[in-house]
This record gives structure tokens, sequence and C-alpha cells, in this order.
């Protein structure tokens, strides 16, 4: 799998952190490992990728990344099984998507192969980072940015794809107390709701800030034409559980095509369930939450897995979905997946990533 290893220039730290790292209180996203992984594009190609210590990198304040948001982002995570082996869950689709969300933003693709090959071989050096535990992992964040010096609205011409990664430990959330948002919305039909662009989550920062204020969690956004259909959660995808059936809104324009939210309904269906993914209204949704057969509602992505809704509002009104089925899906599902990306269940649908 690896192609040519000589191909990434790595320089080692001399002296790794790994000592320092209070392994009790990992928290999500603030430590970071030894090295990072970066590769620049310049003259209409990706040159060399370089291994270096994780640190800061110079930039001119002119770039235009900065300026006119030409930057786009992912997000995974390493884990490692019993034997002591890394297994990535699904990279590959983690690199297909950067190139969808570049293609959107008007940046060059990167072949997956260099995704790959750059991303194993910062693993690998490392994997003393990945944490063992139930719930914790080497959260992994590619990113690629515009780096041309210049002053003007047009595509850059020079790029960085950066690889970092931080040890993450369990992603604790209380259910979730969450507000059906009618008046902001998150991403618009023909705009760029589907790429994982850094831009979405600067303008969901004001809506969720307000519903904050307001007492809740975060926001149940929908469609910006008619505020009648879910689209996602927060920054996550949105599910719903009544009996039988698992609910998800359909992928769209609008909707970030969720590798959790893929997998989740794949094991939905495995264990039986029936799923559909196409428009969930909301009024469909109030209706089932005042019959009382909405059994679960949940964010689901890759920090968090999925996060069960406690509480959803909507009009004035707070509605309680009732517990019991819900906890236990969202909590089997959790379980099973973390089990699943450490090595514990079969892994029949090949998403595991040894390496
Ligand atoms: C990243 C993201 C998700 C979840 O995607 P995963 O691949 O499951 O992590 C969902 N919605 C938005 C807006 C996102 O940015």
């Amino acid at each position: 799998m690896l192609a040519d290893t000589n191909a990434i220039e790595i320089t080692k730290t001399a002296q790794s952190r790994l000592d320092q790292v209070d392994w009790e209180n990992l928290g999500f996203g603030k430590i970071f490992s030894d090295h990072m992984a970066y590769v620049e594009y310049r003259d209409g190609q990706w040159h060399t990728p370089v291994i270096k210590p994780y640190g800061p990198m110079n930039f001119s304040p002119a770039i235009s990344a900065l300026h006119y948001g030409q930057a786009i982002f992912e997000g995974l995570k390493a884990y490692k099984n019993e034997q002591g082996e890394v297994l990535i869950f699904r990279p590959e689709k983690n690199a297909e998507r950067l190139n969808i969300s570049a293609h959107r933003m008007c940046m060059p693709s990167l072949p997956v192969e260099t995704f790959m090959d750059m991303l194993t071989q910062l693993i690998n050096l490392d994997s003393g980072w990945i944490p063992k535990g139930e719930g914790e992992s080497l959260y992994i964040r590619p990113h690629m940015f515009a780096i041309d010096e210049f002053v003007g609205v047009r595509p850059s011409e020079t790029y960085l794809f950066v690889i970092f990664t931080c040890p993450v430990g369990k992603y604790y959330t209380s259910e979730l107390k969450v507000k059906i948002e009618t008046n902001y919305t998150r991403a618009t039909k023909g705009g760029t709701g589907s790429a994982k662009a850094a831009g979405n989550y600067g303008a969901s920062l004001f809506p969720t800030q307000i519903a904050k204020d307001a007492g809740f969690d975060q926001v149940l956004w929908t469609d910006s034409q008619t505020h009648e259909y879910f689209e996602e959660s927060g920054t996550m995808n949105v599910m719903f559980l009544s009996g039988n059936k698992v609910m998800s809104p359909a992928i769209s324009d609008s909707i970030l095509d969720g590798i959790t939210r893929n997998s989740v309904l794949q094991v939905a269906k495995d264990w039986g369930y029936e799923v559909e993914e196409r428009k969930v209204s909301v009024a469909e949704i109030v209706e089932l939450l005042k019959a009382k057969k909405l059994d679960g509602a949940f964010g689901v992505g890759t920090a968090a897995t999925i996060a069960p809704i406690r509480i959803i509002h909507h009009n004035g009104t707070d509605y309680e979905i009732t517990r019991d089925q819900s906890s236990d899906f969202a909590g089997r599902m959790n379980t099973y997946l973390d089990r699943l990306k450490r090595g514990l269940e079969e892994d029949k649908h090949h998403w595991n990533h040894k390496i």
C-alpha cells in the first residue's frame, strides 16, 4: 500500500513530547502529536511531501485563504487493536471527500495515494500517540488552504495540504437539547454545504451562539428555502428513530455526506432496521413527538460518533423524546462502532484500514 516511501522527506523530532501527555485528561483537539505532514502545490503540481516536528508554519498575512476562504478540511480517527496494530477507520472516504470539497472550492485535487502515503507514514511515526482505551483514539486533521501571497479574488495558484493529529479521549456528551432553526441557515441550495469548507463553520457560529444563549446545546438546521425539512444537527448529520425505522435526510448539495452517517445507516440495516434516506419534514417529526412515537433523534459524526438528542424545541414548545429505545440504539451503536474500530468486532464491510 505504501508506494514509494522514499518520496516523503522525514525529519524526526529530537525530543518527543509523549512523556508530557496527561492521558487521563486528553479532552478533544488540544494536544498535538510530535509530527505533522505537509505538501505544497505550485506550478500546477504537488511537490515532495514532508514530515517534520509539529509546530508553527510561516505565512504572509496576505495568503488568500485568510481573505477569500479557500480552505477545506477533513476529520478521521486511528485506533489500536489488541495486538497493538494501527487501524484507521475508512480513510479512503476522507481522501475522496477532500477532493469533492476541493472541486467545489476551485482547489486542486490531491491524489488519493498521496493522501494515504502521507497519512500512513505520519501515523506510523506517531503511533505511540494513539490511546488504547474505550472511546479513545487519535483524531486526524487533514486540511488544504490557499497560500498565494496576492490580494485579489481569484483561485489561488499555490496551496498547502497539511495533516496533524491529536490524541483524544472519550467524547462526553450529555443528551442534547436542540432548537429547530427556522431563521438562519447553515447551507443553501447551490451553496457549499456539501463541501467541508472552513467558511461554513464560521458562518454557523452566530446562529449557534444565539441558540446557546437561549439555553440550547445546538441547532437543528433546516432547508434554506422553506425551513420545513431537516438538514443537519450542529456540525453533525442527523437521524431519527421511530419503531423499527431509521430516517435520515437524503444527501444533497446542502448536506455534508458524512462517513459516520453512512456507517450508522449500514449497521442499522445489518441489524434489521428499515432505513429511509429521504426528505424528513419538521411536520412529521413534530407529529411523532406529539404522539410520543419518536424513539430517538441523533447527531452523527466522527468526533462524537452518535450523540443522542433529548429535547427538541419547536415553536415555543420543548418536546422530550421517550428515552428507553433511544438510549438503547445510540448506546448500542456507539459501543458496536467503537469496538469495530478497535478490531474487536468482525469487520465485514472492510472499513478498517490496517497499517
Ligand atoms: C464533518 C461533518 C459531518 C460528519 O461527517 P463525518 O464524516 O461523519 O465525520 C456532518 N456534517 C457536517 C456539516 C460536517 O462538517
